[in-house]
């Protein structure tokens, strides 16, 4: 069911609408939480930009991100959690009266969860806010199509890198990824993969120093990080998968987060205020899959039960 009135009061609101964020609203429903969540973006959240999940417990044969977003959000709907699709502008915590801005509107809420998830971290080098989309993207399903037959990279050493790597290989004529270091940290089975694939190369070793074109991107500037060598890789496409960064920023100075933006919880999610949990990609912890963001979202939606009985 989308939100129709405005202005109301509910006793959980989401924020955030990938894995954690749904799950949670999954279970603040079937709880008969009365439940608003908020999406700034697409139902489903980061997750629709994986072109397979692979290791989603249920999909023996893998589901695309999209389709599990939104299977998610009906079985939750389903339920009676009410969605919004707007972007959060404010939030202002008051014990059992929290309230949350928003374009449509302004709710109280007598708890929040915040499942706003993480954005892709930039490399932060000269051209590449120039090229965005002439060539520099942060996502291989959205934008491999278009490199059909050239030369491109992909810049990191994690799992996003790889399977970038592995999707861009379905379409690019030669595929290079390029990382700092000469180890990767992508899971086993990936790096398996990517090795066996013959359009898959590795540049070890070596940082991206500026992206060059004329309009479009048309080479790299490379730098060997142990010997310092100089050297230029020519292409016409380069993606960024080092990781992402918290959408955490509205909470500075109100609750702890770490060195790196991550919000601060305990095991039952809850963060330093009462009421107020944190799940899956904003959240300092170990593990990034959808499936323990989806377990962040089912504790911290048990946790605002037990909070709300109080
Ligand atoms: P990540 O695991 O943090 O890896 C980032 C990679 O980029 C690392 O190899 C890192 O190098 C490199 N890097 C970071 N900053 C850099 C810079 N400024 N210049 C050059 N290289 C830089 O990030 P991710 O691969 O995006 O994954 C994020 C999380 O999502 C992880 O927890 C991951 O497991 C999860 N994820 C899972 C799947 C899956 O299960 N299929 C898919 C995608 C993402 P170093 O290795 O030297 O640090």
């Amino acid at each position: 069911m989308m939100f129709q009135a405005m202005d109301k009061t509910y006793q959980v609101v989401i924020i955030g609408g990938g894995p954690a964020g749904l799950t949670a609203g999954l279970y603040c429903a079937r709880s008969r939480l009365n439940t608003l969540l908020i999406e700034k973006g697409i139902m489903g959240g980061q997750i629709t930009n994986a072109e397979r999940v692979e290791n989603y417990p249920g999909f023996p044969k893998g589901i695309s991100g999209i389709e599990l977003g939104q299977l998610i959000h009906e079985q939750a709907t389903s339920y009676g959690l009410e969605t919004l699709l707007t972007e959060v502008a404010k939030v202002v915590p008051n014990q059992k009266h929290n309230l949350v801005s928003t374009s449509e509107g302004d709710f109280v809420t007598e708890s929040i969860i915040i499942a706003s998830g993480s954005q892709f971290r930039k490399l932060g080098v000269p051209g590449e806010d120039r090229f965005v989309g002439r060539g520099v993207s942060y996502c291989a399903t959205c934008d491999a199509p278009l490199f059909k037959a050239r030369t491109v990279a992909v810049i990191g050493g994690g799992d996003s890198a790889v399977t970038e790597a592995l999707y861009l290989s379905k379409f690019a004529s030669s595929v290079k990824v390029i990382h700092r270091r000469s180890q990767l940290r992508a899971d086993k089975i990936l790096q398996e993969k990517a090795m066996a694939e013959p359009k898959i190369e590795f540049i070890w070793d070596t940082v991206v120093t500026q992206i060059e074109g004329d309009g479009l991107v048309m080479q790299l500037m490379l730098k060997n990080a142990k010997n310092a060598k100089l050297s230029t890789l020519q292409l016409a496409g380069v993606f960024v998968a080092i990781g992402a960064q918290p959408n955490s920023a509205q909470w500075r100075g109100l609750l702890p987060l770490d060195e790196e933006g991550y919000i601060i919880t305990n095991e039952l999610m809850e963060t330093k205020i009462p009421g107020i949990f944190a799940v899956g990609d904003v959240r300092h912890k170990s593990a990034r899959q959808a499936i323990t963001a989806a377990g962040d979202g089912a504790t911290a939606a048990i946790s605002a039960e037990r909070f709300l009985s109080l």
